[in-house]
């Protein structure tokens, strides 16, 4: 190890050329204009893997921006096989006027990189092709068998990389997927990622009369549409914020008194999230504290509400329909179509007389949970805890288990940071 931490040390500078220069290409996936940036992003990554030594780089052409893949087998079957997952693809850079610097001039301030990707995901991407390097270089192995799956759809939702997973299934196949494409908890607070909450999106359409009426002339008999949802919807939660829902809770996976515990150790401030989102009170569910909220429990969202006059002024319509987008934030291990068809059925049975509901499912996505207790995250957290010399200029590791799980492709992110904070985007 000491060794390694000496190669990186004395390539510290070269090492952060080559990061500048990665950032310098403007690979932002959305804009089609820059598809040709894109392109020579993904030569420029796989050029630079087989400079460092990977036996095998590849470049996917996809149908749309090409996958990076690069393996080294070299440890043997004995040995377990990590997949690295990490994308080269970059976010657009507006608003423009914000950014100090040109956000593909990659400048340093204060000992930090301000680039458009330097913390996503480019700077995770390039910490781990330099490990592998470092390591390479100086015992000309590694200590497991390595693939790397670096995508450039991750910021337009990757829409190749799943039939990109089917397809090489087999050859993607691994023991632990290592991913740096989350966040810290705190700057220079290392931490594991080993959950991820899951979605289950839903629209509801309510239908009263057959037209807009007036609420003179027909107001009283005739049911309104949209009292009618904002019963629907203030009926789904109860003033404990405990979401209604028949068998809503039924799957949730109780968080043991030994995580609660260490949720509880960290230092998270309810005051600070007050400040931060403007509010005088939190919310939710009652019993539970924000950070168990916002990891370990499910929650209920109206994302929009629309419906009736909404121009100036008043008019006393009373509308025919309404609508209102609605999510869930799911946890392990409530299933989202589940979910959907519980709310669906709720919805009927509380729907009044006079009007039709109708509810559709949106799309969703299943919650995920690593094992704490799994062999690579024992790994992971021995790295953490590794309180040798200084790693320059910044190591990132995570560790991330993938599953085709039917319908997506699902990533689970176990990971932490260490060493240099708050390189960052802008
Ligand atoms: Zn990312």
């Amino acid at each position: 190890m000491n060794q390694i931490l000496a190669h990186l040390s004395a390539n510290e500078d070269v090492s952060l050329q080559q990061l500048l220069e990665f950032l310098a290409i403007g690979s932002v996936s959305t804009d089609p204009t820059r598809a040709g940036d894109v392109q020579h992003c993904a030569t420029w990554l796989a050029d630079h893997l087989r400079t460092i030594g990977m036996p095998t780089v590849e470049i996917h052409q996809t149908a749309g921006h090409p996958i990076v893949y690069a393996e080294h087998l070299g440890a043997g079957p004995d040995k377990p096989t990590v997949l690295m997952y990490g994308h080269y693809d970059v976010q657009p850079v507006d608003p423009i006027d914000l950014w100090t610097n040109p956000p593909f001039e990659p400048t340093l301030r204060d000992g930090k990189v301000f680039a458009r990707g330097a913390t996503d995901d480019k700077g995770q991407v390039f910490i781990h092709v330099k490990a592998v390097e470092a390591m390479l270089a100086t015992s000309g192995s590694l200590p497991v068998n390595l693939k790397m799956l670096i995508e450039g759809e991750e910021e337009i939702g990757s829409p190749n990389l799943t039939p990109f997973v089917r397809e090489h299934r087999e050859r993607l196949a691994c023991d632990a997927v290592v991913v740096s494409d989350t966040a810290m908890f705190a700057p220079g607070e290392p931490s594991i990622v080993y959950g991820l909450r899951g979605l289950a999106y839903l629209q509801i359409d309510v239908q009263g009369p057959n037209r807009d009426l007036h609420s003179g002339s027909y107001g009283g008999p005739v049911a309104n549409p949209l009292n009618a949802l904002c019963t629907i919807i203030g009926k789904m939660k109860d003033e404990q914020g405990r979401v209604t829902i028949p068998g809503f809770y039924d799957d949730v996976l109780d968080v043991s008194d030994q995580e609660r515990a260490e949720l509880a150790g960290l230092q998270y401030s309810d005051e600070r999230l007050k400040g931060d989102v403007g509010v005088t009170a939190l919310g939710g569910e009652s019993g539970f504290s924000s950070v168990e909220k916002l990891w370990t429990r499910p929650t209920l969202d109206v994302n929009g509400i629309y419906g009736g006059f909404t121009g100036e002024g008043a008019k006393t319509v009373l509308p025919a329909k309404g609508m209102a987008k609605v999510s869930m934030r799911l946890v392990p291990h409530q299933e989202h179509h589940d979910i959907a068809r519980k709310v669906q059925d709720f919805v009927n049975s509380i729907t009044p007389p006079g009007i039709t509901a109708t509810v559709t499912d949106l799309h969703g996505a299943d919650p995920v949970l690593v094992p704490r207790d799994a062999p690579a995250m024992h790994a992971a957290a021995r790295a953490l805890m590794r309180d040798e010399a200084r790693i320059p200029p910044a190591i990132a590791v995570c560790n991330l288990a993938v599953e085709d799980a039917g319908d997506s492709f699902t990533l689970m992110v176990v990971e932490f940071f260490r060493g240099h904070e708050g390189d960052t985007d802008a």
